[in-house]
Order: C-alpha cells, then sequence, then structure tokens
C-alpha cells in the first residue's frame, strides 16, 4: 500500500472509533485535487456523509473547526500538523507524505554543500518521514547533521511563520527538502546561512541567496516608502492560528509614541481587494500570517509591512537588525 493509501486507512478506522456520523474534510491548495477522491473513499469505508471545505487554507494556522464546529462531529485535516492552541471540534491530522524520492535531488546537493561542515537539515511535514534517510546519505558525504524539534513543530519542521526548530542549531549552512521558495527564503531570513533547496519534484538543487537578496531589496524599497506614513491600518486575523490582537494593541501604542495614528483592522482572509476601502490609510501593518508581507506585497498599492518592519520604518529599530516576524507558539 503506499503512504496516501495506509493514511486513510488509518482515518477510516478513527472516524469509526469516533463513532462520527457528519465528517468535515479539509485540504490545503495543493491537495484539494485529491478531495474528491478521498471523500468517496472515506464516505464508502465509513458510511458518514462528508462535507468538504473549499474555502482556501492557508496552512497549519487556519484550521476550519470554527467553520465546521456546528456541522460535523469530526474534522480531517490534511497537509499539517496540529499547532498547541484549542480546536473547536475533534480534527484528525493527516500529514499526507509524500512518496518522491528524495535522493536524487540530495546527491544534487553535494557539490552546494562544499565547504560547510554542519548542516541543518529541514523540510515539510509531507516529506520527514523520509528525512533520517537523507540525513544518513548526508553523513556518509562527511557532513555532521544538525536537526532540533521547534515549539509547537516536529524534529526538522519548519513552518512559514516558525523557525523555532532551527533556532539554536550552530549550522554553518542549512539544506531543505522540498519545492519552491516560501521555506527556504524564510530560514535564509531568519538565519542570514547560505540555505540549499533540494527540490525532489524539480530533481535539482539550487542555492536561495539570490532571491532573498532581491527580496530585501523589495523589503527596504517598501520600508522607505512607509517612512512619511502618518495614518497605519494594522491587520489583525480572524483565523485562531494567527490572531495576535495584542501585538496589533501594541503596534497602536508605538504608533502613538512617534506621533502616527494607528487603526486595527480585522479580517478573516487578507487580499488587496479588501483593502481598497481602506486607501486614506498611508500603509498598513500585518499581525496576521507573516509572510504575506513579504510574499505578497507587490499585489498590495500600499506599503505593507511586518511589525519588525514597521520599527524600521518609524526609527525604533536598525535595518541592519531586520528580522522575519515569527509566529511563536508555546508547546
Ligand atoms: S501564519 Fe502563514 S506562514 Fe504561518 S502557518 Fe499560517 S499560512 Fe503558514
Amino acid at each position: 500500500m503506499s503512504n496516501h493509501e495506509l493514511e486513510i486507512v488509518d482515518v477510516i478506522k478513527k472516524i469509526k472509533d469516533l463513532k462520527a456520523e457528519k465528517v468535515g474534510l479539509q485540504f490545503p491548495e495543493g491537495l484539494k485535487v485529491h478531495a474528491i477522491k478521498i471523500a468517496r473513499q472515506i464516505e464508502e469505508g465509513t458510511g458518514v456523509i462528508v462535507i468538504i471545505s473549499a474555502d482556501p487554507c492557508y496552512g497549519a494556522c487556519d484550521v476550519a473547526d470554527v467553520d465546521m464546529g456546528d456541522l460535523v462531529d469530526v474534522l480531517v485535516h490534511f497537509g499539517h500538523r496540529p499547532l498547541p492552541i484549542d480546536y473547536d471540534l475533534p480534527v484528525i491530522f493527516v500529514d499526507a507524505r509524500s512518496n518522491m524520492d528524495l535522493l536524487g535531488c540530495v546527491k544534487s546537493s553535494i557539490r552546494l554543500l562544499e565547504g560547510y561542515e554542519k548542516i541543518g537539515l529541514v523540510t515539510t511535514i509531507q516529506h520527514l518521514h523520509l528525512v533520517n534517510e537523507v540525513a544518513d546519505f548526508i553523513e556518509q558525504n562527511g557532513k555532521e547533521i544538525l536537526m532540533d524539534k521547534g515549539s509547537g513543530t516536529t524534529k526538522g519542521q519548519v513552518l512559514g511563520c516558525n523557525f523555532s526548530a532551527i533556532k539554536n542549531l550552530d549550522a554553518d549552512a542549512f539544506l531543505y527538502i522540498g519545492s519552491g521558495n516560501f521555506h527556504p527564503l524564510g530560514i535564509k531570513l531568519f538565519t542570514d546561512k547560505t540555505v540549499i533547496v533540494a527540490d525532489p519534484y524539480l530533481g535539482e538543487a539550487r542555492k536561495i541567496d539570490e532571491f532573498a537578496n532581491r527580496i530585501l531589496r523589495i523589503r527596504s524599497a517598501r520600508i522607505a516608502k512607509a517612512m512619511d506614513a502618518k495614518r497605519f491600518g494594522i491587520i489583525v486575523s480572524t483565523k485562531k492560528g494567527q490572531s495576535r490582537l495584542e501585538l496589533a494593541k501594541n503596534l497602536k501604542n508605538i504608533l502613538k509614541d512617534v506621533d502616527r495614528e494607528g487603526f486595527i483592522l480585522l479580517l478573516d482572509d487578507v487580499s488587496p481587494d479588501l483593502l481598497i476601502p481602506f486607501m486614506d490609510l498611508d500603509a498598513f501593518v500585518m499581525t496576521a500570517c507573516p509572510r504575506i508581507a513579504i510574499d505578497d506585497s507587490e499585489m498590495y498599492k500600499k506599503p505593507l509591512m511586518t511589525p519588525q518592519e514597521l520599527e524600521i520604518a518609524i526609527g525604533k529599530r536598525k535595518w541592519e537588525d531586520y528580522e522575519i516576524d515569527e509566529i511563536k507558539y508555546s508547546g
């Protein structure tokens, strides 16, 4: 049986154990294409009625327990592990393990790791079950592998907004196993060390440095544009895993201290269109997902910043002390 089939067999058993009659399913965007097939498997395997959450799901922070709390007995959430927060109903978390071979791209990374001895190894939950195999291979090539668990994350796992699993690693460089620039960019901004991506989907390895430098130039330009801003929108998320109202209130006070105005805006999904009615504000600060300001800023007409970037814009922090924003979880 494939990893996927094993996971569904396990889900069916857990649903039966819970004696659920109505079951919610939630998938991140990349896994939604499997939703119908999985819904059919679960309905046929258990006799329950399945309701699929078709809204966007952005991450572990965005579990649909509140939305589905009155509709289903249990929610099955694919692609993430639980954060240390309280959920409104029983949630079965499914890793959605990838069957992809990792060693091909990891072999390609060896030449890029030349000159680095201690390698911090990180990945996402989809590849975590194969990370020991990768660690053994890298060690056979003469490197020392460093891994740690974080607050709210498993050993070797990072989220786009939580790097606690690598913060205590004395690594010379980091090797990220997975696709895209999202997580490796975060690791680069968090550590300022060399980050190499071993991408099993493209079957290649690459450095993230050039991309990260381009992003930092964009961040610098956004901050510069916000330096003269007088009125700020401080965005707070209603999503349980992203909600940082206390931070927003602090930012409002900090702005008041420097004779600027801050207005707290509460949103579920943050999008440029939803900010259009607030164009009399000069700039926005994001206390919801920290990555929106960094990864999506080109979509926004007015400067959109992280809390740390706001501090730079109003002269409370130096550019040299730039830090990526994190959502810190205890547990
Ligand atoms: S807050 Fe953003 S980066 Fe963090 S888990 Fe949610 S979507 Fe991902």
